[in-house]
């Protein structure tokens, strides 16, 4: 097997990885359940400065808000770009939470260190390699959701791909992959999550928001997944799913998240795990 960095067997320890922010620093890895909440996308100032104060009033760790979206249509709202970034960090300096968002084209590498804390790579770039080896270049935490049908190998290569450019800060985002199953959006791989926390150092981060695509199943996939093992969780939440100009079916009002922390509180502590 080719992904040696990203394995135990010369890496025992987990990898726990720091962000610092305004407010201290925010962990993610061994010991923590850290909770990543907003918007898929950054919609407009007053929506997102909103949405942030509320999730991060109910105990959100990371804000989360996508300026450069991956649509399937090209006529869907792709994401308000650099205007998107600047939000976020208005949004990081009012709340003093670090924020994660989308890299999805190298030419954004620059403006996206600039404003995020941690740079995700999404589904649809997980095998974008060039993409990959660049981000692996930069002092910034990386987190690698699984490709919409990547084997563990698969993701797991991409993650050292990073690796080995030297950014030892990768964390892994398991989605969901497709299946032949429709009724969800895609088929969360629970074992996955248990697997890599035995096979791999790297923090695991689940989604169970891309996991399901229905508001009401994110509360009993985020359960399971921390009750796994997962390190965290990365939870959409908007003000008026309704409204929302992506993903609103998946997104949780703040009422359903406050329940949806309120359960996972218990989960965790089971499972000795710090909620910050
Ligand atoms: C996202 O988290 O904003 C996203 C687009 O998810 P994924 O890459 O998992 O589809
Ligand atoms: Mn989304």
């Amino acid at each position: 097997m080719d992904y040696k960095l990203a394995v135990r067997d010369n890496h025992p320890e987990d990898t726990v990885i720091d962000i610092p922010g305004k407010s201290g620093i925010t962990r993610i890895g061994k010991g923590y359940c850290t909770i990543i909440a907003g918007p898929c996308a950054v919609e407009s100032r007053d929506k997102y400065l909103e949405i942030a104060m509320q999730v991060k009033n109910m105990g959100a760790h990371i804000l989360r808000g996508g300026a450069f979206k991956p649509r399937t249509s090209p006529y869907s709202f792709a994401g308000l770009g650099i205007e998107g970034l600047k939000i976020l960090e208005e949004a990081r300096d009012i709340t003093g939470l670090p924020v994660i968002t989308e890299l999805m084209d190298i030419r954004d590498l620059e403006q996206v260190c600039r404003y995020s804390d941690i740079i995700q790579i999404g589904s649809r770039n997980m095998q974008n390699f060039s993409l990959l080896r660049e981000v692996g270049r930069v002092n910034k935490p990386i987190m690698v959701k699984r490709g919409l049908a990547a084997t563990i190998e698969e993701w797991l290569l991409a993650a050292e791909y990073v690796l080995c450019e030297g950014n030892e800060k990768v964390i892994l985002c398991e989605r969901g992959i497709r299946t032949f199953e429709v009724m969800t959006r895609n088929t969360v791989d629970i074992g996955a999550v248990a697997l890599l926390k035995d096979l791999s150092h790297l923090p695991i981060i689940v989604d169970p928001s891309h996991a399901t695509g229905k508001r009401h199943l994110v509360k009993p996939v985020a359960m399971a997944a921390v009750a796994a093992g997962a390190d965290g969780l990365m939870i959409e939440v908007h003000q008026n799913p309704e409204e929302a100009l992506s993903d609103g079916p998946q997104s949780l009002t703040p009422e359903l998240f406050i329940s949806v922390l309120d359960n996972l509180k218990g989960i965790a502590a089971l499972n000795n795990r710090i909620f910050q």
